[in-house]
């Protein structure tokens, strides 16, 4: 009996009433009671809830036309990851460092690996336009099916409701393009004393911009060079010889000649670069160091 006292006494206790004729250690099972009844009151809701919503999607033609929507357009509108690049410098010199064009830099580099920058832009491009033409089918369907569906196990309120809940929260997300070029040029002095670095960061539209800027560039010199090279062709032998005898053999601008141990040159009287042509008139005489002195003075 002695070792079943503490059990007794421990099951006797609720029996013990109190005055009020409520029993004593009632409370804590009126709490756990109460919150079986919440918890069953709740888990009765949500079943109400996921019931509705199951309904609503089976029977809501709204969601039936977004579903097909994505089905079609999701592969066509997933956002692409973020286009990245690094492209790092390392100056020669402080001086080199100050002066260091991190742009024009950052646009040689992208030229460089053109084909696949061109083409993972374009990528992210032709998502943003199929995202556009999904947008448009979005609305029509909408316009056409939300509010139009119902069923007689859910109030209608509540359907349109769960129905236009259901629906935006169904809407693809928005490719946007993201680009992130990051480019940097360091100097460390010699013996590591100083150390310097600056940088510049181009998003979607720079590198967009930069890359069209870097083309132009690169069209513009090709097509001079080739100008170059093509009234250079022109400068024959014989026309060589014609200025020459034209000239007296003597340089036009300080007079020297041949004799005075000068070598003499052809020069475009109007440079190629700025549109002179290889013809007798545009043509002159011209010792090497006035030919240079001239060079400098229409360089650029
Ligand atoms: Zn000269």
């Amino acid at each position: 009996m002695s070792i079943h006292a503490p059990l007794y006494s421990l099951l006797a206790s609720p029996a013990s009433t109190s005055p009020s004729g409520i029993t004593t250690l009632s409370l804590p099972i009126v709490i756990a009671v109460a919150i079986m009844i919440a918890a069953a009151i709740c888990a009765s809701f949500l079943a109400y809830f996921a019931r509705a919503r199951r309904i609503v999607r089976e029977t809501s033609a709204a969601l039936s036309a977004i579903g097909d929507l994505n089905a079609r357009f999701i592969e066509r509108v997933t956002p692409l990851p973020v286009l990245a690049a690094n492209f790092t410098y390392r100056a020669s010199s402080k001086a080199n460092f100050d002066r260091f064009d991190l742009n024009e830099y950052a646009r040689s580099c992208v030229l460089e690996r053109e084909y696949w920058f061109a083409s993972e832009i374009e990528a992210r491009k032709l998502r943003a336009g199929e995202y556009a033409s999904y947008s448009n089918e979005l609305m029509a369907a909408g316009e056409r099916t939300i509010g139009r569906s119902s069923d007689d196990r859910v109030k209608p309120s509540r359907y349109k409701k769960i129905e236009q809940r259901l629906f935006y929260r169904s809407i693809l997300a928005r490719p946007t393009p993201i680009a992130q070029v990051v480019t940097t040029v360091t100097y460390t002095s010699p013996q590591g004393r100083n150390s310097y670095r600056k940088h510049t960061e181009w998003g979607f539209a720079a590198l967009q911009s930069h890359l069209q800027t870097a083309q132009a560039v690169r069209a513009q010199r090709s097509t001079t060079t080739y100008l170059r090279a093509q009234e250079r062709r022109l400068l024959t032998p014989s026309l060589r010889a014609d200025i020459l005898r034209r000239d007296a053999s003597r340089c036009r601008m300080c007079g020297a000649s041949a004799s005075d141990g000068v070598v003499l040159h052809i020069d475009h009287v109007v440079p190629v670069s700025h549109g002179g042509r290889t013809v007798s008139s545009n043509l002159q005489t011209l010792c090497q160091s006035c030919n240079l002195g001239k060079s400098n003075r229409f360089s650029g």
